[in-house]
């Protein structure tokens, strides 16, 4: 079943930054992703024409779709403004999966972008906070294995160029420890980690694919309850 996930991100590289390997998985599943960044990072470091271009230049590299939210850096309110903006998205891209900033950070903007799309996403059924490097209070419960796509988060990461240049945040190193780390917890190799605020877990069976020229096979016949499950005897 092909998913719809949006990811909600206050500057560039946020996004890739807590979530880019998720949403390479999403894209090698099959998913449509969009990645919506809300303000154009005006406060730098970099130029807003260049981080504009770096993130366009990530968002094809995990072959995603980019919107802008052109709201002000370091400006961010999780007012009905805000909050109209991320529900149009939602709206628009028919998300059903929704990405966002964990709500305890000590960025503004972060705080007001998880604020904001808490209540945007109050009908989305599954929504997950990702860690950046500024949050503060961050207790997972939910991994995506990225052990097959780490090396293209670290491909979308590299494209912010003015950020890894300034930034140990966005250093290689860094975010392949912090992915073997959530990975050990994960029992995988690499993975990323999230909080749910809501999760809902879909257990419909995968679509049958038509057979074509081939009877489809007899399956066997289920054994009786009682034989499957056999009653202990009471003694
Ligand atoms: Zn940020």
């Amino acid at each position: 079943m092909m998913r719809s996930v949006l990811a909600v991100g206050a500057h560039p590289d946020d996004i890739e930054l807590g979530c880019g390997g998720a949403l390479a998985a999403h894209r090698a599943a099959g998913d449509k992703v969009t990645m919506l960044v809300v303000t154009g990072g005006q406060n730098g470091p970099g130029l807003v024409t260049e981080r504009r271009a770096e993130s366009e230049a990530a968002a094809r590299s995990l072959d995603c779709l980019l919107i802008w939210g052109h709201l002000l850096d370091c400006a961010v309110h999780p007012d009905s403004g805000t909050i109209g903006l991320i529900e149009d998205a939602i709206r628009q891209t028919e998300a059903d999966v929704v990405y966002v900033h964990a709500p305890d950070d000590s960025h503004q903007d972060h705080r007001a972008v998880a604020a904001a799309t808490i209540s945007a996403a109050r009908h989305t059924r599954r929504v997950l906070h990702y860690r950046s490097p500024s949050t503060t209070r961050f207790e997972p419960s939910l991994y995506v294995d990225i052990s097959a796509h780490l090396d293209r988060k670290l491909a979308a990461l590299a494209c912010h160029r003015s950020q890894v240049e300034s930034s140990l945040m966005v250093e290689p190193e860094v975010v392949a420890a912090s992915a073997r780390h959530f990975g050990a917890q994960a029992r995988v190799r690499f993975a990323e980690a999230f909080v749910p605020s809501r999760f809902v877990w879909d257990l419909s069976p995968p679509p049958q694919l038509p057979l074509v020229g081939a009877e489809a096979p007899a399956f066997e016949e289920a054994p009786a309850f009682e034989t499957a499950y056999p009653s202990r005897a009471v003694t």
